[in-house]
């Protein structure tokens, strides 16, 4: 172990690491995080020119123990330390804007891999190649979980070259399938952001104005090797209305940002591997669209509503005889029907390769809603002297409130309560901390109003 004060140097001035991947990680990456700490770091900016001799057990001195952040209470009890955790995101819920703003449930997103020999860097574990895989296909489920109508694009950046891994697609399956082999993806050469968004904004030129244009790079390189001005890609990204958002791995570069500033994306240098998940499953929300409309400058010119086409496909039998699919010449007995002219495709949601209308189906139009109508956040109970609820058990799942205050210190604050009660503004129920969470990031229902 490293000398105590290196190592209490070394612990992050902010706490977001500890607590965040209690919420947003599966459990999966929680054991991983726990067995193996937060492999760091603050010195990561001097890792190119510095090098490990000169600082001795460098790996053991940014050994943060994540559980030291999690203290029992006087019972012994570890309750109150993870109450506090989920305090802590109920806050951070909280702080998101009520108001109802403008979202594109349409999306088109392609996801640039840095494939250079840079990613081969074992600075996060256990390479920074791997990590970025994993995260990406959990990425991938998550995203197309939350934006069942969006459609994904991989390319990744190698040998100074754009190269096209995964073609546009609403399938999550084809899109995990694409960057599922290691080895066709094994890292090598120089990346060159200039021709991976050129080819990334080549597969989105023919897309209609109503659904978003979006790239996210992971980005571990250093350098990138451009045939051209790179700033003239930018310039036409943000004529295109593109939102160029990056995740770095090892330092800011002054292009990365501007490349996001000017473009309305959001950039970010990952510190350490919860760091990194953070940075890239903030990007799964829908952008909000006032945002693009800054970055073009000029006056918010939202544009009015406008209707679009949807058609809502026949699905086939499996047993309905075998004919040609439209979109992969293939003899398959189940697909989907165009409504309009009965082309048949594999798989929904899709645009019609025939006739260019967007086939959906009502599920994940349904689904796509939450983010347009939130619930309510649900106000903290502090004292049981209001009168207009005194019910014992919540209303979700019948569980017993309980009758004291928490006592727990560093527990309260806004959002927090200390009586373990949460009220729905609307209809007055009570809910436990549970309930709140499930129904504000699950159901998106409120279950005593309906709203
Ligand atoms: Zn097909
Ligand atoms: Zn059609
Ligand atoms: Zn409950
Ligand atoms: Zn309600």
């Amino acid at each position: 172990m490293a000398p105590e004060g290196r190592r209490i140097g070394d612990t992050f001035a902010d706490d977001s690491d500890s607590d965040v991947s209690i919420f947003d990680h599966d459990d999966a990456t929680r054991a991983k995080n726990k067995g193996k700490g937060k492999a760091i770091d603050r010195r990561k900016k001097d890792k190119g020119k510095g090098k490990a001799k000169e600082q001795p057990y460098a790996w053991e001195a940014s050994y943060t123990r994540s559980w030291d952040t999690v203290q029992e209470d006087e019972a012994g009890s570890l309750q109150g330390a993870v109450q506090d955790l989920i305090a802590r995101g109920r806050r951070r819920r909280l702080q998101a804007p009520a108001a109802a703003i403008r979202r594109t449930i349409i999306r088109h997103l392609v996801l640039v891999l840095d494939l250079s020999s840079a990613m081969m860097d074992r600075d996060m574990r256990p390479t920074r190649f791997d990590l970025m895989l994993q995260y990406a296909r959990e990425f991938i489920t998550e995203w197309f979980d939350q934006n069942p109508l969006g459609q994904i694009g991989v390319v990744g950046m190698r040998g100074g070259l754009g190269e096209r891994i995964g073609e546009m697609s609403g399938n999550p399956q084809d899109v995990l399938k694409s960057i599922s082999e290691r080895h066709k993806l094994e890292p090598n050469g120089e990346p060159s952001l200039q021709n991976a968004i050129e080819m990334a904004r080549s597969s989105m030129s023919h897309l209609p104005t109503h659904s978003s244009r979006e790239i996210l790079v992971i980005f571990g390189s250093l350098t990138t090797c451009d045939p051209g001005n790179i700033h003239d890609t930018l310039d036409e990204c943000v004529k295109d209305r593109i939102r160029i958002s990056i995740v770095a791995l090892a330092a800011e570069m002054k292009i990365c940002r501007e490349l996001c500033e000017k473009t309305g994306g959001q950039f970010g240098v990952a510190m350490n591997e919860g760091h990194f998940k953070d940075l890239l499953f903030e990007l799964i929300p829908p952008p909000a669209q006032r945002a693009v409309t800054r970055a073009n400058g000029g006056p918010a010119a939202n544009p009015a509503a406008d209707l679009m086409i949807m058609g809502f496909p026949m699905r086939l039998p499996d047993t309905s005889p075998p004919s040609l699919c439209v979109c992969h010449s293939q003899m398959k007995s189940e697909g989907f029907l165009c409504p309009r002219c009965l082309a048949k495709v594999c798989d929904v949601p899709t645009d019609c390769d025939i006739c260019g209308l967007m086939i959906v189906s009502s599920p994940h139009l349904a689904r796509s809603y939450h983010h347009l109508f939130p619930v309510k956040p649900y106000q903290a109970v502090m004292t049981l002297e209001d009168p207009s609820n005194s019910s014992k058990r919540c209303h979700g799942c019948s569980v017993a409130f309980r009758n004291t205050p928490s006592t727990m210190t560093g527990a309260s604050g806004e959002g927090f309560s200390p009586l373990g009660r949460y009220r729905c503004p609307e209809c007055k129920n009570d809910f436990c901390t549970d309930c709140d969470v499930f129904v504000h990031d699950v159901v998106h229902c409120c279950p005593g109003c309906g709203k």
